[in-house]
Formats: structure tokens, C-alpha cells, sequence
């Protein structure tokens, strides 16, 4: 019976999630297909995929998939004397059970959830916010209901989607169990916004991170250090630190630039069109934008493009998720940055 449901009913994951959440362990749950957006001129993640929503009774069954793999799976490490716990025996008689979860892309990320307590769920892909908000609160609802060992369930969205849904909208989502959003907001200026076609400006950022932070999601903005180039760095820098300070978010994460193939940045710089930043540059322009920044936020560095070396070799800036608390920690970043100006000047 157990292996005729999961035959029947396989569920679907998505590739991407950010990496701050869970590490490996998040429950990762797809609610829409790829990137309704796709023009964003710096990102490759989408670009051959055509974007697509998933029925409620998609996602639903997707959830039931998942909720009896982890039942079966407690009860044949509760047979096997494990006390429910997720061990090598008890996956590998599971599989035995159900020879196509070897197949299945899923089910490795449902055994990492499950052994490592089963607390934190990823909304997939680009922008769930893009669902009708009935039908996502139906989505989150359920998904609480189902797995109530969840402490955190967490999302992209897009500033646009934020700007254009109503505030209490936005309270719905998140009473229905969403908890955190993470947005791509890559600059704060609007002529950079324009140029890599992000779709939004910085007025519409500001109004939709306003509204998350109202509804109380917990708000986590990415930005891009170098995305300028050597033409707008300084407005970036000045344009992304007033956007964010008025925003006032959670968290912000800092991930460089660099141009990946296939995308029309990459083609702007092979043309000569788009001149990078050096990594001092980038450092000199890290410090106009956290010099400009006025707010309560914790300021994240928690990716390897930003892994700068002191004059001894080591770390520059720590790669925590957690990041440093402003304003406390203000001056200690702006001396660290000095620091490494230093460091790559020398
Ligand atoms: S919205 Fe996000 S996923 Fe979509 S194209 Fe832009 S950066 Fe890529």
C-alpha cells in the first residue's frame, strides 16, 4: 500500500533555496515552477525554464507524499528498535519497500529534514508571493497541519509581488505560517534597477519591504556589491544603503557580483561595455554603502564571494549567518573594511 502511494504520488522539488536556511535540512517544498520574472539581466538561474503555477491539490498531494514516506519511515525504525530515528537500516528497508525513492530527486532531502528534527520548511521557486493569496494560505495551512514539528518556513519573493499585495494580505500569509521572506533587491538605484531590468524601483522595494516588515514576516534583502561596475558603483553604493536603511529589514546579505556565462551582463563585459570593479574597488565601494546605512538590521556576509583577506592572510569579514548587528557593530565593520583597503592596497 505504502509503495503504491509513493508510485502514484511522487512529489516535485526545485533546485534552488538560499543557504541560510537549514543548511541541507530544509523541508524543500515547491509551490511554483522557475522564475515568473526571468529578465533580471545578471542571473542564470532560470533561464532556459518557462515558468508555471502548481494547483493547491498539486502541492497537497506533494505534502501527503512526503507525510507517508516520514510515517513509514518512523514506524520501520521503531520495528527495527531505533526509537523512529532516521538510520542507515531503516532508509535502506524503506527502499526496499519503494524501489523508486531511489530515483527520487526528494527523497535524500526528506531523510536530511527528517533526521535533523524535521524545524524548517523552503517555499519553492523564484517568487511564491506570485500565488493568488487564498490559495497560498490554503498551501501554508496545510503544510503547518501536516508537519507541526516546523519552526520556520521561509520563502523568496519578489518587491514587486510585496508592493502589489494588499496589507492585509500580507497579514493573512503570514498568520496562515509563513515566516520569513528573502528578497533579491540587488540595488537601491533606480537607474541600475532599469539597466539590469529588475522590473521594480526603488520606490516599489521600499513599499514592499515596508509592507513585509508591518506584517511582521521577518525580512532578509539581498544586495549586490560590484553590480554597478566602474561607471555606477558610487550610486549603488549610495542608492542601495537609503533604499535599505528606509526599509529597515531583518537582515541584509551581501553577494557580490561576477558574471555568470550566458547571461547579458556576462556578454556586456566580454564587450568591454561592463568594466568590473577590482577587489579593492569592491572593498571601496562596500564601505560608501555601510557608511550610509542607518537602520537596526543585521548586515550578512554569509557567502564565499565575500571572503576578503586581512594584511595576515586570514578572514576579513565573518561569513556567519547571523552576520553583525547594527548599528552596534557599524564602526567594527567600517574598521574591518579600512582594514582590508589596506590589506589590498599594499
Ligand atoms: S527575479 Fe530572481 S530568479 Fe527571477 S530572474 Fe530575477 S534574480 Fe533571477
Amino acid at each position: 500500500m505504502f509503495a503504491e502511494t509513493i508510485e502514484k504520488y511522487p512529489f516535485e522539488t526545485g533546485v534552488y533555496r538560499p543557504p541560510s536556511e537549514g543548511g541541507s535540512n530544509s523541508l524543500l517544498i515547491r509551490v511554483t515552477r522557475n522564475c515568473p520574472w526571468n529578465k533580471c539581466g545578471f542571473c542564470s538561474m532560470y533561464k532556459e525554464e518557462k515558468f508555471s503555477l502548481r494547483s493547491v491539490e498539486e502541492i497537497k498531494q506533494d505534502l501527503d507524499s512526503i507525510a507517508a514516506i516520514c510515517e513509514r519511515l518512523t514506524s520501520i525504525s521503531n520495528k527495527l528498535g531505533h526509537g523512529g530515528r532516521v538510520t542507515r537500516e531503516a532508509v535502506l528497508k524503506l527502499m526496499e519497500e519503494a524501489p523508486s525513492l531511489s530515483n527520487s530527486h526528494g527523497f535524500v532531502m526528506v531523510m536530511n529534514w527528517l533526521g535533523s528534527g524535521g524545524r524548517t520548511a523552503f517555499l519553492q521557486d523564484a517568487n511564491s508571493l506570485i500565488m493568488k493569496t487564498d490559495k497560498l494560505v490554503e498551501v501554508l495551512t496545510y503544510l503547518r497541519k501536516t508537519f507541526p514539528s516546523l519552526e520556520r518556513v521561509t520563502t523568496y519573493a519578489r518587491s514587486k509581488s510585496l508592493a502589489r499585495k494588499g496589507q492585509g494580505e500580507l497579514k493573512d500569509i503570514r498568520e496562515a505560517g509563513l515566516d520569513r521572506l528573502h528578497v533579491g533587491l540587488e540595488t537601491g538605484d533606480d537607474a541600475l534597477l532599469a539597466k539590469i531590468k529588475k522590473g521594480v524601483t526603488s520606490e516599489e522595494q521600499i513599499i514592499g519591504g515596508k509592507k513585509a516588515m508591518a506584517a511582521g514576516f521577518q525580512l532578509s534583502e539581498y544586495w549586490m556589491p560590484g553590480l554597478g561596475g566602474k561607471k555606477m558603483w558610487k550610486q549603488h553604493a549610495i542608492n542601495t544603503a537609503r533604499v535599505m536603511s528606509e526599509i529597515d529589514p531583518d537582515y541584509i546579505r551581501s553577494r557580490p557580483f561576477y558574471p555568470a556565462p550566458g547571461t547579458p551582463l556576462f556578454d556586456e563585459t566580454e564587450r568591454g561595455e561592463l568594466v568590473l570593479l577590482t577587489p579593492l574597488e569592491v572593498l571601496e565601494e562596500l564601505k560608501v554603502m555601510i557608511a550610509g546605512l542607518d537602520f537596526t538590521a543585521k548586515v550578512c556576509f554569509d557567502h564565499a564571494g565575500n571572503y576578503w583577506q586581512n594584511k595576515s592572510g586570514g578572514k576579513l569579514l565573518s561569513l556567519d549567518y547571523e552576520g553583525y548587528q547594527f548599528p552596534e557593530k557599524k564602526e567594527r565593520v567600517l574598521g574591518l573594511i579600512d582594514l582590508g583597503i589596506d590589506a589590498y592596497s599594499s
